[in-house]
């Protein structure tokens, strides 16, 4: 749906393409580097209006809607946020999107819709990340829920592994065609990493939570602390009685660095440090309670957003000197922009093409050092990056109490390994037709991280719900 044509908008499009955004407005540095609360503080109505009018309503098919793995429609949302009318444009997300309030509040927009608004041209692009959030969160603040309509019931069990943004979604399109849902999570609170990776400063717990709230009061029922693969396979879940599956699990597995040291105390994985640091001890087992001892240096090595997200962390648990190291340039880097900017804004320094070759412990036998080289860029890749190369020679020392390596991540192969004939790649992730979600096995689907590797939560999103209508449409074919 357009709420308008471009042409009746025409004479007001230059007028328009002239006033300045408001940005977003983030909290003071000194104090929001004091605690773990979100950063960004919340779009009013009437700023909400305003941003939302400075959309020229570009012709079908808009930029924004096409760089938008959702597809929002994006245009007609702005223009009932012109107007006032938030529900509406709440409910014109819903279409379209199973977490708008999550997506608006962690896509790279810079990189999706609101790198290619055609506001970037003239002056700054339309805020359509905030916007999309603000509308979900008026929706949630008026009612106090947001309401999932459900079908009426097929008789039809779907069980799903896994419980992130792709089982989520998944989820949320399956009750609402009537189809009986248990979501199956063998960590002992759901999310995935909505819950235990992105940080609350980003994602505040209590988004995430609201949302989960919502597909129970859908009737989705959550089973969490089980591992399927482990203590039930997929073949059990159809013994069960389910009539389909769908795979979700991620890909959380730390890529290790294969150094020296590596295994040193004062050394850690992303993932361990993210949900030591951040997350409520209630919700991780007893060994991982304790926050991390970043004492006063701390070295993050990575390029990634998972990088970014370490180094914030790490300003916010005390540490004196935050330094990213990163073997190739800024340029090369992988992470967005703008978390680099607000990592930056907070503290953080950057060190390029710089490769740990050692860690190296100090009298107490916990990190006290670092050994690097130094790299310079060689050859492009296959992906067309430069390679660095180290330079001979080159070592010298970071002092450092901590390090923590945020490298990337591997799938777990555990459901691949523990179901026949379901077909994997080498690296152990789910092949899948890419239109369906459906996998070499009939009736079990797979979308999200543990089909494509680390990617978004709005792609994991996207998957989930594309997974869901092929599985509707399977299910309904089912006597
Ligand atoms: C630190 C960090 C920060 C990030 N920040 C952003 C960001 O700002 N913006 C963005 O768009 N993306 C971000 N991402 C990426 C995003 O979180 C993922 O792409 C997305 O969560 C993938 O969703 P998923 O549902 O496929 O998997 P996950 O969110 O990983 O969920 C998979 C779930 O399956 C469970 N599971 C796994 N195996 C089993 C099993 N055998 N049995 C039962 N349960 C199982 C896991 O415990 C987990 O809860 C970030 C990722 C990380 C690590
Ligand atoms: S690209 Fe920007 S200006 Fe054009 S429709 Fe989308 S939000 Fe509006």
């Amino acid at each position: 749906m357009r709420a308008i044509s471009g042409d009746s908008l025409a004479i007001d499009r230059k007028s328009r393409a002239r006033v300045l955004s408001t940005g977003v407005l983030n909290r003071p540095v000194e104090e929001r580097i004091c605690d773990f609360d979100d950063v960004v503080i919340p779009l009013d109505p009437e700023t909400a209006m305003f941003e939302a009018s400075r959309c020229v309503q570009c012709p079908d098919p808009a930029p924004c809607v096409l760089a938008c793995p959702a597809h929002n429609d994006i245009p007609s949302a702005m223009w009932l946020i012109e107007q006032g009318k938030f529900l509406e444009a709440a409910q014109l997300y819903h279409q379209t999107s199973s977490m708008p309030e999550i997506c608006g509040r962690v896509c790279p927009h810079e990189q999706l819709c609101q790198g290619s608004c055609t506001r970037v041209k003239s002056t700054s692009p339309v805020l359509t990340g905030a916007l999309e959030a603000f509308v979900i969160d008026y929706e949630r603040s008026l009612y106090g829920r947001v309401d999932i309509p459900v079908g009426q019931s097929t008789g039809k069990k779907v069980a799903i592994v896994g419980s992130g943004p792709a089982g989520m979604a998944c989820a949320e399109q399956l009750v609402q065609n009537g189809h009986q849902v248990t979501i199956f999570e063998m960590k002992p609170a759901t999310g995935g990493l909505l819950t235990y990776g992105i940080p609350g400063f980003k994602l505040p717990n209590q988004v995430v939570d609201n949302r989960l709230q919502d597909l129970e009061r859908a009737g989705v029922e959550f089973v969490s602390e089980i591992c399927i693969g482990k203590e039930k396979t997929i073949d059990d879940l159809f013994n069960d009685g389910y009539h389909a599956v769908f795979v979700g699990v991620g890909a959380e597995i730390d890529a290790p660095m294969e150094v020296p040291g590596e295994d040193l105390p004062g050394v850690y994985k992303a993932t361990e440090f993210l949900m030591r640091g951040n997350v409520d001890p209630a919700l991780l087992p007893v060994e991982l309670r304790e926050k991390p001892a970043v004492g006063r240096k701390v070295a993050v090595i990575g390029g990634g957003d998972t990088a970014s997200d370490c180094l914030r962390t790490a300003l916010r648990l005390g540490a004196e000197e935050v330094v990213c190291l990163y073997r190739r340039t800024e340029k090369e880097m992988p992470g967005g922009r703008h978390d680099r900017e607000l990592a930056r804004e907070e503290g953080a320094e950057y060190q390029f093409l710089t490769q740990p070759v050692r860690f190296i412990a100090g009298e107490d036998g916990r990190l006290a050092q670092i050994e690097c080289i130094r790299m310079e860029l060689g050859e492009p890749d296959a992906k067309g990056r430069r390679r660095p190369v180290p330079v001979e020679g080159s070592n010298f020392i970071v002092d450092a109490d901590c390090a923590v390596l945020a490298l990337g991540y591997w799938p777990d192969t555990t459901i691949g390994d523990s179901t026949p004939d379901l077909k994997t790649h080498k690296y152990g992730l789910i092949i899948v037709d890419p239109a369906t979600g459906a996998t070499s096995r009939p009736g079990v689907y797979a979308g999200g991280d543990g089909v494509t590797g680390p990617d978004l939560v709005v792609t994991a999103m996207v998957a989930g719900r594309k997974a869901a209508q092929a599985m509707d449409e399977y299910l309904s074919e089912l006597d």
